[in-house]
């Protein structure tokens, strides 16, 4: 449903109301110029990335030499493990080009699992690959079936079929694994079960993205998630990566580069942060850790707009949800992206689906003024969320001299948000400088489009690109 234009009738608000509203409007608002400042800042840290080992922003190599041509073949896995969600996908790669089919399963991914034992999440993942095996092919004798893991979390890797976890991200709190190679753990849990299952490639989602996409569109050059987490991957040219200088390899092989941009500027030199993005900082399992990510991605938008509305109850001189039960309104993360979409989403003059939203899930009475500054509240976070967004995109386009490309992009945010497109591709436009349109229907200069599945297809697809390097016999 798309989200109506209404006009907000700010008339009748009270004084103590308004003023809140334009603190917070204040507070939230990121003007073009500032855009700017921060997507130039955005490339020089993009660029030391390449340079050096650790830097903020890591610019992982993720040994991913190429895009795909189209007529890739075979059947594959695919295993996504995301945070709501374990999926595994069989993907065959058909005869026509660009062609594929696939059966999947979804497995729920309890949350226990997010901050329990490195042995329990193996354990559990395995159980659903096995799981996925004896459904799909009961009774079938089958040879060992290549994998794309698409793992969703900074990795270093020196070989595509290895991984070092540098950290957990996304609310993830899993003892033992961080500064570790996850790929020996899991196959020992695959190896206990005699699932046949190798895994031939672990895979970043945004890394899956771009490869899924630029198998149907040879014009995408970047794959982005704006999602629970946020990220982007590009093809850079070996020759290109300093820090790789050492291996000596061809400088003009593509090597795509998960960025990990969710840590720009953790250092918090150039990002408009609110009292509010700290306190997320601050009571997250990694605090100074991934600071671009905390202020625009799916799992702390609706936790930016609890704490806002905490902080404006508990104001003496702002009346909100006076003499109210609030209990409901203190749970930490109890609200999520969804919950703001649905109030950027009420079509009606008068907020009436906010208003029963607040009664059925907060248990709490507002008031026409109160809708209002409620309604004004997400639209200023889910407005900055996208244009602060778009700066990582502008800064990949900007330091590789791009002028024009697609960009596949996937992720909940993206995808559900309402205007989040919209408001992206106004923010690119003002940080790239663009003249107005010429004719009608055209595309801009920089334009995303909705992805085709990364961590599904991409992942296999990943796989597929791997086993007919190995054959080849390069790297
Ligand atoms: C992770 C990235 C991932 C992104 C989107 C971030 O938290 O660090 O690896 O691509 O989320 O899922
Ligand atoms: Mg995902």
């Amino acid at each position: 449903r798309k989200p109506p234009s209404r006009k907000g009738s700010m008339a009748d608000v009270p004084k103590d109301l308004l003023d809140q509203i334009k603190r917070l409007e204040e507070l939230f608002t990121v003007p073009g110029e500032k855009l700017k400042e921060i997507t130039d800042h955005f490339v020089t840290e993009l660029q030391r990335g390449l340079r050096e080992e650790g830097s903020t922003i890591p610019m992982n190599p993720t040994w991913c030499m190429g895009f795909p041509d189209g007529h890739e073949q075979g059947t594959f896995l695919a295993l996504d493990m995301g945070g709501t969600n374990l999926r595994v996908c069989e993907v065959t790669l058909t005869e026509e080009k660009g062609e594929f089919d696939i059966i999947q399963s979804k497995y729920r991914m309890p949350e226990e699992l997010k901050t329990g034992t490195a042995d329990e999440l193996w354990a559990y993942v395995a159980d659903c690959l096995q799981q996925f095996i004896e459904y799909h092919h009961e009774g079938q004798k089958i040879e060992q079936l290549p994998l794309g893991f698409t793992f969703s979390y900074p990795a270093t890797q020196e070989y595509i079929d290895h991984g070092i976890l540098q950290r957990w991200t996304k609310g993830f709190d899993i003892d033992g694994v961080e500064g570790k190679d996850v790929v020996p753990p899991f196959e020992a849990a695959l190896a206990e079960r005699n699932v046949p299952i190798k895994l031939t490639a672990l895979v970043n989602d945004t890394t899956g993205t771009m490869i899924a996409s630029a198998y149907t569109d040879p014009l995408m050059k970047i794959g982005c998630i704006f999602g629970t987490g946020c990220n982007a991957a590009y093809m850079e040219d070996c020759g290109s990566i300093p820090k790789l200088a050492h291996m000596k390899l061809d400088p003009k092989l593509p090597m795509a580069i998960n960025c990990e941009y969710g840590a720009f500027d953790n250092e918090h030199k150039v990002l408009p942060r609110t009292p509010f993005d700290i306190i997320i900082d601050k009571e997250s399992p990694r605090p100074g850790q991934q600071a671009f990510e905390k202020m625009i991605a799916g799992l702390y938008l609706g936790e930016i707009f609890r704490l806002v509305l905490l902080d404006l109850h508990q104001q003496p001189e702002c009346h909100i949800f006076e003499n109210q039960d609030i209990s409901k309104l203190t749970k930490a993360y109890s609200l999520d992206a969804g919950f703001l979409a649905a109030i950027e989403e009420d079509p009606f003059e008068n907020l009436s689906e906010v208003q029963d939203l607040f009664a059925n899930t907060l248990g709490l009475t507002t008031t026409k003024p109160e809708l209002e500054l409620i309604r004004r509240l997400a639209e200023l976070i889910g407005t900055r969320a996208a244009r602060l967004s778009a700066c990582g995109v502008a800064a990949i386009c900007k330091m590789k001299g791009w002028e024009t490309c697609h960009v596949g992009a996937d992720g909940s945010v993206f995808n559900k948000y309402p205007l989040f497109k919209a408001r992206g591709a106004q923010a690119l436009k003002e940080i790239l400088d663009w003249p107005e349109k010429k004719g009608k229907g055209r595309g801009d200069p920089v334009e995303l489009f909705p992805a085709e599945d990364g961590s599904g297809v991409g992942a296999a697809l990943i796989a597929a690109l791997t086993l007919k390097r190995v054959i080849a016999g390069q790297n």
